[in-house]
């Protein structure tokens, strides 16, 4: 486990993007917060990271959206309003075993759906610290992800 602490969105995008070069299919991201905690932010920056220049919009009201053109495509998933165990309908699974880098919003919402390893990431606003605080809390699972983490906490200062 690694806790980062944040102060402004710049830091949370760089973040994202400092966690992308270590990436690859099928990885599966779950952000974990409250409205405006800064998932999407931390996303915008990961796609960055992926390389893909398209603008990252939060995927409230489509469940998913998919960006290609990145060294590996990005499916940015905001489970937040999907019904009880439909996430076979959203075909979840093969998302979770394709060809991309699955970012989940809101993973509270498919916990009966988790793959066996991913990452999971808290998003924790300090708000006696101020607006743009936030606390980060990386949760691996499964030696990857484990090695990932480790890679972030000795680079994340650069
Ligand atoms: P979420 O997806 O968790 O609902 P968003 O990333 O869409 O949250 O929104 C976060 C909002 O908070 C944005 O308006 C962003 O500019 C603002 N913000 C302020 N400080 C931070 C920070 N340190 N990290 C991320 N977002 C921040
Ligand atoms: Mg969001």
């Amino acid at each position: 486990m690694l806790e980062l602490t944040v102060t402004s969105p710049e830091m949370t995008m760089a973040l994202g993007k400092q966690l992308a070069p270590g990436l690859q299919a099928p990885d599966v991201i779950l952000l974990d917060g409250d409205l405006g905690a800064g998932k999407t932010t931390f996303t915008k920056g990961l796609a960055a990271g992926l390389g893909i220049k398209r603008n990252v919009k939060s995927p409230t009201f489509t469940i998913i959206r998919e960006y290609q053109g990145g060294r590996l495509p990005l499916y940015h998933m905001d489970v937040y309003r999907l019904e009880d165990g439909s996430g076979d309908e959203l075909g979840l699974e093969e998302y979770f075993n394709g060809d991309g880098v699955n970012v989940v919003e809101w993973s509270q919402f498919i916990a009966d759906e988790l793959p066996e390893h991913y990452l999971r990431i808290v998003f924790k606003r300090d708000d006696d610290a101020g607006e743009t605080q936030r606390t980060l809390t990386f949760e691996p699972h499964g030696d990857h992800f484990e090695r990932l983490v480790e890679h972030l906490e000795a680079t994340h200062h650069e």
